[in-house]
């Protein structure tokens, strides 16, 4: 299917890997020049030079913090006005409830909630101005079912959510369309740092503990990178105009709910 979009410029950002590099890859596929976002320059540099050489389109890197104020400048400063905006950032830690307190609140507000409402506050209006604009904001699977111990997240995200929720009515009339794409387990670098606790934990190989994660999971896998991209594409795509608002889980049938 031609996405029609070949030509138009997309920031998305933490980039370099997982979730992120899959949505690039496959905005990079349909012909979209991008601007790429990650902190560390030497993985960003390389999947930057990796998506040229595949796709002939045009990559600029940008090393940064994306949930600080400063990086969020120089991230903003190099992508200018883009048609398509993905945003996305590491996860809080894990933790008990009892334990937090207000700063560690604050800080994942910042990175999950605050960070994608600013960079849709500064690129909303030039996608309203040209009448057409995409945003995907990759959240988590924990808005629709809470994960316990991830209740930083699960509140950050939940918050980002609402916004979304009424934000997309007001400027769907102008051609802009915002929606989240909901990750259930994905093979990504993170995956393996959880199922290496879980492996650790109980005395088990990394195989095992995967095996055992997968067996909770309907489709019986963890979901890749490639297919999470090729989701978010669809979602910045000519075809996907009418969608709007939407949560839309990516988790193998994990999460079980009806709706
Ligand atoms: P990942 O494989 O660890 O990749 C994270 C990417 O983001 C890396 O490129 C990393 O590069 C970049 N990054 C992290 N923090 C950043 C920051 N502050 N500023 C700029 N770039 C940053 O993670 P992932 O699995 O793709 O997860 C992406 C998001 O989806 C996370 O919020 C995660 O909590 C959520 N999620 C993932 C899953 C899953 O199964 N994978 C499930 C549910 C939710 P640098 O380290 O160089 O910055």
């Amino acid at each position: 299917m031609d996405l029609g979009i070949r030509g138009k410029r997309a920031l998305v950002c933490a980039a370099s890997k997982g979730l992120g590099l899959g949505c690039a890859q496959a905005l990079a596929e349909a012909g979209v020049d991008l601007v790429l976002n990650a902190r560390s320059a030497g993985p960003l540099q390389a999947a930057a030079a990796d998506l040229r050489a595949r796709f002939g389109v045009q990559v600029t890197p940008v090393a940064a913090d994306i949930t600080s104020e400063a990086g969020r400048a120089e991230v903003l400063a190099a992508a200018g006005a883009v048609d398509i905006l993905v945003t996305n950032a590491g996860g809080p830690p894990p933790g008990l409830w009892s334990d937090w307190r207000r700063e560690d609140f604050i800080r994942a507000l910042d990175a999950n909630m605050l960070t994608p409402i600013a960079l849709m506050t500064a690129l909303l209006p030039g996608m309203i101005a040209q009448g057409w604009g995409r945003v995907v904001n990759i959240t988590s699977q924990s808005v629709k079912a809470p994960i316990a111990q991830l209740g930083l997240s699960n509140a950050a995200r939940t918050g980002l959510t609402g916004y979304v929720a009424g934000t997309a009515r007001q400027v769907a009339p102008s051609g802009v369309t915002i929606n989240n794409l909901l990750p259930g387990i994905h093979a990504t670098d993170r995956a393996v740092a959880l199922d290496t606790g879980v492996a650790q934990a109980q005395g088990i190989s990394l195989t095992e503990a995967r095996k055992q994660r997968e067996a909770t999971i309907p489709a019986r896998r963890y979901g890749t990178p490639a297919e999470f991209g090729a989701a978010c594409a669809y979602l910045c795509s000519q075809h996907a105009g009418f969608i709007v608002g939407q949560n839309i889980l990516l988790d193998g049938g994990a999460t079980n709910a009806t709706f």
